[in-house]
């Protein structure tokens, strides 16, 4: 008996602890939606010789339009 009055005891005190622990969670507001850090849209160009697609800070410039490297822009357009 006295085993049981233990047991009650200590399930009493473990549902209070856990009943706690919840209202805890529920009280604490949501986090607010993080700001999505996008960064800005880069302007991107075409390799005149061929065609690849890359950032215009990263293009070399050449008399008929950007290149995408050096060999390329002296093979020139296609
Ligand atoms: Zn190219």
């Amino acid at each position: 008996m006295k085993y049981l009055i233990v047991f009650a005891v200590v399930f009493i005190a473990i549902y209070l602890w856990r009943k706690g622990r919840r209202d805890e969670l529920r009280s604490r507001p949501p986090p607010p939606a993080a700001p999505r850090q996008v960064p800005p849209p880069e302007s991107m160009t075409r390799c005149a010789h061929c065609g690849l697609h890359l950032p215009q800070a990263d293009a070399i410039a050449g008399p008929d339009g950007s290149y995408c490297s050096q060999a390329h822009r002296q093979a020139g357009a296609r």
